[in-house]
């Protein structure tokens, strides 16, 4: 059981008033709130150890790079990759998928084939049409069904000795499926494809093992789990990421430079070219940390009870319509009400204090399918409450009450 109460006063902006109201965030699938422990940790790598990492002989660039290196360390034991060199620090998911498919331009052939399914994320989309582009290689869709869940028997139709990568979500950000990313990668691995898994979604519900998925690569953006903006992981099995050439050319990615050639160096620093983020490299394992203290078994089970709870409530509304209602879901509900604009929805209960997101959300092809032109997404986290719950579907129905 979560002791909600001391949870809630880690996060300092939970006390914050918005428009009078105290703020009820659902938001999160957009990005998480932080802890005071992510804060502190911020101002104490600025006040007492800034310095560049992996170049000085002093001191201060010691301690910085023992840091960002002891953070690697928890991230590779979080993901529970074999190696730590297997974890590259990113600016976030998108910049780990480009890294990814830049990295497979070398390697495709016109007429090669890129799976990824009908309920991506535009950033686990656009990177691959881009790469088609470059290479003649042909984009797949992977379809679903009307619950918002993956076809498996298409799937196996669309997999062949063409397919060179799959790349799918483990959690939909716009309808909550929970994909059965084990079955997907188990099944392109029989047909020779490597498989990249955006657990952007999956990562602040979740903690995936990375070795027992057998997953080639797997990315998510720190700061949908509690840590800061602009930071992210890249894994990537050793061999694939010794096979890839590197995104960006620049300093630290090097062994040796002269005019004629340059020689790269060894993993990860062939992936982290130029000064990375540091703090946020190092907060980053801060942020991993807090979320391991208090249990992602213990997070997924009361999340899950946010998830039933609001549901049930939201059903009761008149007309409306729940988009996602796949069997394995998590705490993200995404809804319309009659033929109500979502933005007047957001906007009327953004007046109330509540935060949620409206529109296609990065997900244009998702709305598409179900022929809407965007919804309102209530996104749940281990520090939300039944009582706000309430408040938002009081909110709610004034909403509809106006707009109807
Ligand atoms: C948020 C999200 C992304 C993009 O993450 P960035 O942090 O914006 O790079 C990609 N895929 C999914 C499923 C997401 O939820």
């Amino acid at each position: 059981m979560l002791d909600l109460q001391k949870i809630r006063a880690d996060f300092p902006i939970l006390t914050q008033k918005v428009n009078g109201k105290p703020l009820v965030y659902f938001d999160n699938g957009a990005t998480a709130q932080k802890p005071q422990v992510v804060l502190d940790a911020i101002t104490k790598y600025y006040s007492e150890i800034n310095a560049n990492i992996h170049r000085g002989v002093h001191t201060l660039s010691q301690w910085a790079t023992d840091a960002y290196e002891e953070s690697r360390g928890k991230i590779q034991k979080h993901l529970n990759a074999k190696h730590a060199h297997e974890i590259i620090f990113t600016a976030g998911t998108t910049h780990g998928i480009n890294a990814v498919a830049n990295g497979f331009a070398a390697l495709l052939q016109p007429g090669d084939e890129i799976l990824v399914s009908a309920m991506e994320h535009h950033s686990n989309i656009v990177p691959w049409q881009m790469l088609c582009e470059r290479t003649g290689a042909v984009l797949k869709v992977i379809p679903m069904n009307e619950k918002g869940e993956l076809i498996r028997s298409e799937y196996e139709v669309l997999l062949s000795e063409k397919t060179k990568i799959v790349t799918v979500n483990h959690i939909s950000n716009a309808l909550g499926t929970i994909n059965p990313v084990d079955y997907i990668i188990q099944k392109a691995h029989e047909v020779g494809a490597a498989v990249l898994i955006d657990g952007a979604q999956a990562t602040p519900h979740l903690k995936p093992d990375v070795q027992a998925l057998d997953c080639d690569f797997y990315v998510f953006s720190g700061h949908k789990v509690c840590g800061p903006t602009g930071t992210g992981i890249l894994y990537g099995k050793e061999a694939w990421l010794n096979k890839l050439p590197p995104y960006q050319g620049g300093g630290e990615m090097i062994a040796t430079v002269s005019f004629e050639k340059t020689t790269y160096a060894d993993l990860p620093h062939k992936f982290e070219a130029g000064t990375p983020n540091i703090a946020g490299g190092i907060v980053l394992g801060t942020a991993i940390d807090y979320l391991n203290e208090i249990g992602f078994e213990a997070i997924a089970a009361y999340e899950h009870e946010l998830l039933a709870y609001a549901t049930q409530k939201l059903e009761q509304i008149e007309g409306l319509r729940i988009i996602g209602t796949a069997e394995h879901k998590t705490s993200v509900i995404s809804f319309n009400v009659g033929n109500i604009h979502p933005y007047d929805i957001g906007t009327i209960v953004d007046k109330l204090g509540i935060a949620v997101r409206t529109g296609h959300h990065c997900a244009q092809p998702v709305m598409d399918f179900f022929g809407v032109p965007g919804t309102v997404r209530a996104s749940f986290a281990f520090y939300n409450t039944k009582e706000e719950i309430d408040i938002f579907v009081e909110a709610l129905q004034k909403a509809v009450m106006m707009l109807s």
